[in-house]
């Protein structure tokens, strides 16, 4: 009983917006909530919850897009103290089904149908993590299987912290949400406008793709903070709407997630010329982001080849291993933002989230250096890849290529212009005839769209190199020549 009462993170214990109870808490695609609505909405869901005598710390998938009760949802999980797990209908439902045989819950909640699926099994009465974990987001693995990453209750206190000070998030944001919640950038949003009392616009996939529809939502709801991966924003940027004269509210542009290119902030500056750009870096495992820094007109002169990802947040440290000539070295975060690991993956575990100086740590994979005491990020060490902001293990794509039982052999490689990866091609020996359009809608049943190769191309056999290697240069060159 006692350790059960450290799940409660009493959230909205935190939120200092009693006085402004009308104002809008949450503009949905079904809703709008003004805060008191939205609290009495949190209550009607902890109660419904209460039915099922779940134990604390029992955890919940939350699955849906951009409804209302996905906040509401969430917040009555973090309240009761069950760890949510978000996952987006932009996946295919059969993640949904793998996630939910990972995690062993006991509970759906489905925000598009307005339901609870509740699937009597023991373990909802005895099964329950021990941490006070407020949620686990799945990334994808390398071995195909998807790694949740789980977050407690001391590392969202300890990122509210940094939002406070160094970002001086307060009631008065309004924040323009796009990520899928089962994305962490997202948690900028979420934590940002539920523990400061201030406001979320979320803005669905459908509503995005008019332009104009989402630019008059913006201005209706005086969005002032705009929160997603440069990728996301690159395309609006080349609208002549997209304008400080035409959207008046919008001053702080934060990004986290992928590679800020010079060009991008240059554009935002000139399109929004009072405005604040803000760089951050850091992966899921380490609660969204560890690094910020505010890209100004000069911070672009001096370095307009590489932005800085910036200035390490208080109460942690990265540290660079391995570093070589150019001082460039691993970068490891240890602090208490970072997570106590992946669910129930101890061996993936004992790797990369080594206790130091007994705080927690997590061996990034990513490369950087310092320079004027700010990170900069160079490159990564492995197959993760970023495309559009998603992140992607090209492993679990050829893994399912493989599955395949006419397919021998299967590698993806990112085409890039710069740093940038422009598309994603799967190469593949096969042992019999293969209709290579049949192949990619059977994997678009499995893989969410954005891990869908443009192409597929099929060889006799891969180049290899010296070292008896794939030779991913040779392939790409194979590509150009087809
Ligand atoms: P995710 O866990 O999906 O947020 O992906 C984390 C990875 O995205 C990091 O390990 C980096 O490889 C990359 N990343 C995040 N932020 C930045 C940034 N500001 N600049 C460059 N790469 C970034």
């Amino acid at each position: 009983e006692s350790s059960n009462m450290r799940f409660d993170l009493q959230l909205l214990d935190f939120v200092e917006c009693e006085k402004d109870s009308e104002k809008i808490a949450i503009s949905a695609s079904d809703k709008d909530l003004t805060w008191n609505e939205f609290k009495s909405e949190v209550e009607k869901v902890k109660l419904e919850l209460c039915q099922y005598n779940l134990l604390k710390g029992h955890p919940v998938i939350i699955y849906g897009h951009k409804e209302a009760n996905f906040i509401v949802s969430l917040t009555a999980c973090m309240s009761l103290g069950f760890p949510y797990i978000p996952v987006d209908t932009i996946y295919p439902i059969e993640r949904l089904h793998k996630i939910a045989a990972i995690v062993n819950s006991a509970i759906v909640i489905n925000t598009i149908e307005n339901k609870i699926d509740f699937e009597s099994k023991n373990s909802a009465t005895t099964y329950y993590l021990d941490d006070p974990i407020v949620y686990i987001i799945f990334t994808s693995g390398s071995t195909g299987e998807p790694k949740g990453v789980q977050i407690t209750r001391d590392s969202i206190l300890d990122f509210k912290k940094w939002l406070e000070t160094d970002f001086n998030f307060s009631h008065k944001n309004i924040f323009m949400n796009q990520a899928p919640f089962s994305f962490d950038l997202s948690v900028y949003e979420l934590v940002g406008f539920l523990l400061f009392g201030g406001t979320i616009v979320l803005n669905s996939r459908e509503l995005l793709e008019n332009h104009i529809e989402y630019f008059e939502r913006l201005k209706r709801y005086a969005c002032n903070t705009w929160v997603s991966t440069p990728s996301f924003i690159s395309k609006y940027l080349l609208s002549s709407e997209f304008t400080s004269e035409n959207i008046k509210n919008l001053e702080t542009f934060l990004f986290c997630g992928e590679v800020l290119p010079s060009t991008t902030a240059k554009r935002i500056l000139n399109n929004f010329s009072n405005s604040k750009v803000l760089n951050t870096y850091g992966p899921t495992e380490a609660t969204v982001a560890t690094t910020l820094v505010n890209i100004t007109q000069e911070i672009i002169a001096k370095y307009p080849k590489n932005l800085p990802v910036g200035f390490v947040k208080e109460n942690t440290v990265i540290n660079l291993l391995d570093i070589d000539s150019e001082n460039i070295g691993e970068m490891e975060i240890v602090g208490d933002n970072v997570s106590i690991g992946y669910f129930k993956n101890e061996e993936l575990n004992a790797q990369k989230f080594q206790p130091k100086y007994e705080k927690r740590s997590f061996k990034t994979g990513d490369f950087g250096y310092f320079e004027d005491d700010m990170l900069f990020f160079a490159n990564r060490k492995d197959e993760l890849i970023k495309l559009h902001g998603f992140r992607i293990e090209l492993g679990e794509i050829d893994k399912e290529f493989t599955n395949n039982k006419n397919v021998n052999e299967a590698i993806t490689i990112p085409l890039k212009r710069g740093t940038e990866v422009m598309k994603l091609i799967t190469f593949l020996t096969v042992n019999q005839e293969i209709n290579t359009g049949t192949l990619k809608e059977e994997i678009s049943k499995i893989l969410p769209y954005y891990m869908i190769p443009s192409d597929i191309i099929i060889l006799d056999k891969f180049p290899y190199n010296t070292n008896h290697k794939i030779d991913k240069n040779e392939l790409i060159n194979i590509y150009k020549c087809c």
